[in-house]
């Protein structure tokens, strides 16, 4: 399986990382070795001072598909979940003032904090998120703020690569991004249901 992760989805986020809102979905690639498995903290890697939280919401793709038109991108998909796009941001900075693309920033071992289970999308008549560091919320958004909708990103990454059964899109953060430090704790909610916690150290 394949991660796709989806930049710069959220205005408000775009804005402050002194950007604009993209033209067409920035796309990149996790593998997936950079999942954390279930239940387990997060270590700061050494090659980093700055990790930062993105909270995302990500969409299981459920059947095989390539250039899916947009009116069709539904069937592709019916289970929602909650993650965080672990990035180490002063390594992703140095990526971007050189041109160079950002793997080494955002693909590394347990960046990927993916919920435990996942929620049917078709029972939730609206879908708010949040993230929560030590209790306190620092993330918090809505889908209808997406720049581009699940049906519009699945339909240009389809375009690009071939979506397969348990692909998963992480699908961009809102604004509130911020460091992580020892001894923190995340937990990440959809509407009032816990998805996931993650312990840091
Ligand atoms: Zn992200």
């Amino acid at each position: 399986m394949k991660i796709i992760c989806i930049g710069k989805n959220y205005l408000e986020h775009a804005k402050e990382m002194g950007d604009i809102a993209p033209e067409k979905p920035i796309l990149f690639l996790k593998p997936d070795s950079a999942i954390l498995p279930k239940r387990n903290p997060f270590y700061i890697p050494n090659f980093t001072n700055e990790v930062h939280h993105e909270v995302e919401l990500i969409i299981k793709i459920k059947k095989l598909g390539k250039c899916i038109n947009l009116n069709f991108a539904k069937e592709y998909y019916s289970e929602i979940g909650l993650g965080i796009d672990f990035t180490a941001r002063d390594i992703q900075k140095k990526c971007k003032e050189k041109g160079h693309p950002w793997e080494i920033a955002k693909a590394f071992d347990q960046s990927a904090v993916i919920s435990d289970s996942f929620i049917d999308i078709n029972s939730l008549s609206d879908i708010n998120f949040h993230l929560d560091k030590n209790g306190e919320t620092v993330q918090k958004s809505n889908i209808k703020d997406m720049i581009f909708s699940i049906d519009e990103i699945i339909h240009y990454v389809s375009k690009y690569m071939t979506l397969k059964i348990g692909d998963l899109i992480f699908t961009g953060t809102p604004s509130g991004v911020g460091p992580v430090n020892i001894g923190d704790r995340l937990e990440g909610f959809i509407n009032d249901k816990k998805m996931f916690t993650v312990n840091i150290k």
